[in-house]
């Protein structure tokens, strides 16, 4: 399997290339040249199988530069009942008629975000170890994702992660879950300033390239196809669970963001899994909503962008949408190119509206849309609470409630479950009163000790504690 670029650039890599880089040298996405298609006989065989299994038979189809039974111990390492709660890893359950909840957050850090990051953590030391070589991963976070890396990479050989966080801006659990690590390769940097900041920090890190070369600076965010890869697995797994045979199509709402999760369920579909219809699922922050209704795509700005009570949603554009575009405009990289480099540019937006293209993106490709508010979030935990007894987390319940206003019946409508209710309590306090159960691992974790330093919002300073702890 060879991957390309969707910009265009003539070089096609391997999977272990791509494994460590972030974006294409032309600044586009990777995505594989063309995506495997599964016969029924192959989706007959997968039903049985355990999700390790599943997983190595997924990755297999992507991954042909590390020895199949290399691949097979890293799944097998990785998605265990130990670390994901369950035999099943993502256990389906029904919560009314037809709707479903895939449960994704029962890794490490409670969000789904484990799902792709422990598999990567293996894979890094995997192939870092195969290179002889060492790399440092520079992150700024504002909770899940660098919490998530945090506990794939602990303990990893060949690997650093230096994790920047706005100072006491995060949630007392999420700063407990990262600051009590006592792992000596993992490094907690609280800056004084807002989560920009430490955003602004890691870009004035990586364009130093002198910098980045001796000290082998990477990342771990959402456009690393090997994360996307990952996340197809459980899709595959939902399918199966909400179905009895394989004949039988099955809805997914996602709760998006980056619309790295949705996009995994998009590859799912085009490698022929029966997945009827896509539904992404946003908050106040719409950006994937408007063009999923409207053809124009209009990113916003830093004053446009809404602080809300599902934050991991909070985004201002969405990094992994262009590998969708790619597919919709026919992987024709010059189309593709005038929409992300020339309009997007220029104009901050792009309109397919009267373009045949996006027609095809509710018909061909399958996808819906929706948006909730504050409001709609409170109600909808209420609602779930007081008529199915359910705990849901605030970004879970914008899923809830675009699933609803998407359902076609007599097929299930499977919600992916993408973070615990314990990690968003003050919402789910405003909403019911009271703090929801914590899981036993994390009883008393705000009284632990706490492994971090404070650092001002200086890319220098960040620069000198990283020279200073990389021997
Ligand atoms: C990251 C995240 C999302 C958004 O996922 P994308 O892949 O960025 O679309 C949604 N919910 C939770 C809880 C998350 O952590």
């Amino acid at each position: 399997m060879n991957y390309l670029s969707t910009r265009g650039h003539p070089d096609r890599k391997r999977f272990c290339e791509i494994l460590l880089e972030g974006l294409a040298p032309d600044g586009g996405l990777y995505l594989p040249e063309q995506y495997p298609q599964i016969d029924t006989a192959t989706l007959a065989k997968w039903r049985k199988l355990p999700y390790a299994e599943l997983a190595f038979e997924i990755l297999s189809l992507y991954i042909d530069d590390i020895p199949p039974a290399d691949l097979k111990a890293i799944c097998a390492k990785t998605y265990t009942a130990e670390v994901f709660g369950t035999d099943e890893i993502v256990p389906l359950r029904e919560l009314e008629d037809g709707v479903y909840l895939e449960a994704l957050s029962n890794g490490p850090t409670l969000a789904f975000k484990d799902m792709a990051m422990q598999l990567l953590g293996n894979l890094f030391e995997y192939e870092l170890a195969r290179r002889g070589a060492e790399l440092n991963i520079l992150g700024a976070t504002s909770g899940d994702t660098g919490s998530a890396a945090e506990y794939a990479m602990r303990g990893k050989k060949g690997v650093r992660v230096f994790m920047t966080s706005p100072d006491g801006r995060m949630s007392p659990f999420q700063q407990a879950q990262m600051f009590s690590l006592q792992d000596a390769n993992i490094h907690n940097i609280a800056i004084t300033g807002v989560f920009d900041d430490c955003q602004d920090i890691v870009k004035a890190v990586s364009n130093d390239l002198a910098f980045k070369r001796k000290y082998r600076i990477g990342t771990v965010n959402s456009i690393n196809w090997a994360r996307l890869l990952a996340q197809v697995v459980y899709y595959f797994a939902g399918y199966f669970q909400a179905t009895a045979s394989n004949d039988k199509p099955v809805s997914f709402t996602v709760p998006s963001g980056n619309f790295g999760n949705v996009c995994a369920g998009h590859v799912a579909r085009m490698m022929g899994l029966p997945i009827h219809t896509l539904v992404v699922a946003t908050n106040e922050n719409d950006v994937l909503d408007e063009f999923f209704r409207t053809g124009v795509y209009r990113v916003r700005g830093a004053v446009d962008t809404h602080e809300t009570s599902s934050p991991s949603m909070d985004i201002s554009k969405a990094s992994n949408f262009e590998r969708f575009v790619f597919d919709l405009v026919g992987r024709d990289p010059a189309r593709l190119r005038k929409l992300f480099v020339d309009d997007l540019g220029l104009n901050g937006s792009f309109d397919l509206s009267a373009d045949p293209a996006f027609a095809q993106a509710a018909g061909r490709f399958g996808f819906r849309s929706g948006r909730s508010t504050h409001a709609d979030r409170l109600a909808t935990i209420r609602d779930t609470d007081k008529r199915f007894a359910t705990l849901v987390d605030p970004h879970t319940a914008d899923g809830l409630k675009a699933a609803r206003e998407q359902l076609t019946p007599g097929v299930p409508m499977v919600v992916l479950e993408t973070a615990l209710p314990i990690k968003f309590a003050a919402t789910l306090v405003e909403a019911l009163g009271e703090e929801p159960a914590r899981p036993k691992k994390f009883e008393g974790i705000e009284a632990l000790p706490k492994r971090v330093v404070k650092l001002p919002a200086d890319a220098e300073a960040v620069k000198a504690y990283i020279a200073e702890h990389c021997d």
